[in-house]
């Protein structure tokens, strides 16, 4: 589908060799060759997608009293994803050519073709296209009719290898929240509306993964599941959200082949009826996209959002918008938001005959719950941090990792000047008590400080801490009395370092972790401190 091209500053490739080469992320069994699709996350891949996460669990759950959370098993009762519909639908048309027998998505390989979303087509329809434009793939014909290919991942349990023990991974984490509605309702003392999330992998049989991390076989989801009553509006849609600017694609734009943005608000697209964007789709998308761009620091630049075409959309959902990324391939989905109806209620209730009804003391009668879901995947997430962060800074010499100091993997570094003369001593106890402090801390005790400084860089620590001869109150014999007394004046106190600028000032030891919390929470700026 069309994605305006960014200006790569780093293609994929190089994208993965700088995230293997410091260890941020490489592929799983990497000294057997690897598994296409699985990748395994290094020291700073951990730390990163776990402060992703948790700045999402903080905002979003933390700190509201209408959201809480669940850790729903990976394999549960397959009834589950018959229930779903995914048994029987979830997964992709598989094109396979005649002679090498090289298998393709079929949705992808129309999309990239022809320029068209391919996501809702049927198995005729795309035969269809085929043959009108008579498409081949490295000039071979395909085989037709195409195949229905299931996107499950299968696993059997159990010592009875029959048909029985059968069980799935599952494929997205929402299916764990739905058939907990009712339970989670009542033990959480939930009244509507209100909202179930979790964080967890998923797994998918794709056919093709491909871009780095961006289609894995296993990955892991950011899921909400927000229910509120059919005939309900959203109180807590402020003009503040209405007001959220942001760019589209609309369906129209896609339809039509101009593919044009506009610019907007969310209040224009909630007010034009013909978007379908009820009052609590519209807080949501605009909550997320003010987090994303606010909390988060991806710049709205980078960012647009997708209305999905008619044929897209799920038969049970109402109005889908995709929040895409601009990655090195283009836009693409970084974060869906679905309006799912009671679809997936109505269908548990039927299939475990369990009421899923829930009474709505705000309108005074019962109903099942329609529900908002936006989700999202961490790796595009976390590619979509790391690409937009990088810089290759000619003027420094290195490559510069420009992440909101709330998502980076390490907040600090500290350097001691030199292994000697007491300043390690220093620079531990410093360490051990920003540690304490819960900030994440880097010890760098080896090269010169200019390539402590780079290596930092490279890996997106936004300060750093020199521990040096001026911490002791120390200073040099041929040093003049006026130095001298500077130098004493300078007694506990380190230099610190700001990624961004490069500037450099002296902070006093007693005050460094409340100045480091201040500076990641962006309360206060690196000039002032
Ligand atoms: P796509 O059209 O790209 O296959 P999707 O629409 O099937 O994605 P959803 O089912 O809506 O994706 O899943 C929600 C989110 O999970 C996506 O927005 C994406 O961030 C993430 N996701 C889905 N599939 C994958 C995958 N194979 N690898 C990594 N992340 C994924």
């Amino acid at each position: 589908m069309n994605s305006e091209k960014p200006n790569v500053k780093i293609n994929l490739e190089d994208l993965a060799t700088f995230c293997k080469k410091k260890g941020f992320v490489f592929q799983a069994g990497e000294i057997y060759g690897g598994l296409a699709g699985f990748f395994d996350f290094g020291p700073l891949g951990v730390e990163l997608k776990n402060n992703l996460k948790n700045l999402y669990w903080k905002e979003f759950v933390q700190k509201r009293e209408d959201i809480v959370g669940q850790d729903g098993a990976i394999i549960t009762n397959p009834k589950v994803w018959k229930a779903s519909g995914h048994v029987d639908t979830f997964g992709d048309m598989l094109l396979t050519t005649k002679d090498t027998k090289t298998k393709l998505r079929a949705d992808h390989f129309i999309e990239d073709e022809l320029n068209m979303p391919g996501d809702a087509l049927g198995p005729k329809e795309i035969e269809d296209l085929i043959v009108k434009h008579n498409l081949k793939y490295n000039g071979e014909d395909f085989e037709l009719p195409i195949q229905f290919f299931s996107g499950m991942l299968n696993t059997q349990i159990g010592a009875d290898v029959s048909k029985q023990s059968k069980a799935y991974l599952r494929p997205e984490t929402a299916q764990s929240i739905f058939p907990n509605f009712k339970i989670i309702a009542e033990t959480s003392r939930q009244q509507l509306p209100f909202g179930i999330t979790q964080i967890g992998k998923a797994y998918r049989n794709e056919i093709s993964p491909r871009d780095f991390v961006f289609r894995c076989r296993e990955f892991e989801q950011i899921e909400m599941e927000y229910f509120y009553h059919p005939e309900s509006v959203c109180e807590e849609l402020t003009q503040e959200l209405l007001d959220t600017k942001l760019k589209i694609l609309t369906a129209k734009a896609q339809d039509d082949e101009t593919f044009e943005m506009i610019e907007t608000t969310i209040g224009d697209l909630h007010k034009d009826e013909s978007y379908k964007l009820n009052t609590f789709h519209a807080y949501w998308l605009a909550k997320y996209y003010n987090w994303l761009t606010n909390e988060v620091g991806l710049k709205p630049e980078n960012l647009r959002v997708r209305q999905h075409v008619q044929t897209e959309l799920s038969h049970y959902s109402n109005a889908t918008f995709d929040i895409d990324f601009k990655y090195p391939m283009g836009f693409k989905e970084m974060l869906g938001m679905a309006n799912r109806g009671n679809f997936d209620l109505t269908q548990h209730q039927q299939h475990s005959k369990t009421k899923m009804e829930i009474f709505d003391e705000k309108m005074k009668s019962k109903a099942i719950p329609n529900v908002i879901e936006p989700s999202m995947g961490v790796e595009r997430f976390m590619m979509a941090v790391l690409y937009q962060g990088y810089e290759d800074d000619k003027e420094r010499g290195n490559i510069v990792l420009n992440l909101t100091p709330k998502v980076a993997p390490y907040k600090v570094a500290i350097f001691p000047l030199v292994n000697k003369a007491g300043l390690p001593e220093v620079a531990r106890e410093i360490f051990n008590e920003l540690i304490d402090e819960d900030i994440e801390v880097l010890y760098d005790k080896s090269g010169s400080v200019g390539k402590r400084y780079a290596r930092a860089d490279e890996i997106g620590i936004p300060f750093c801490l020199t521990i040096d001869f001026e911490t002791l109150g120390q200073s040099n014999e041929d040093d003049s009395e006026e130095v001298k007394a500077e130098k004493l004046a300078n007694k506990d106190s380190v230099t610190i370092r700001d990624r961004v600028t490069g500037k450099q000032t002296r902070v006093e030891i007693e005050n460094i972790s409340a100045i480091i919390k201040n500076l990641v929470k962006g309360k206060v700026d690196f000039d002032l401190i």
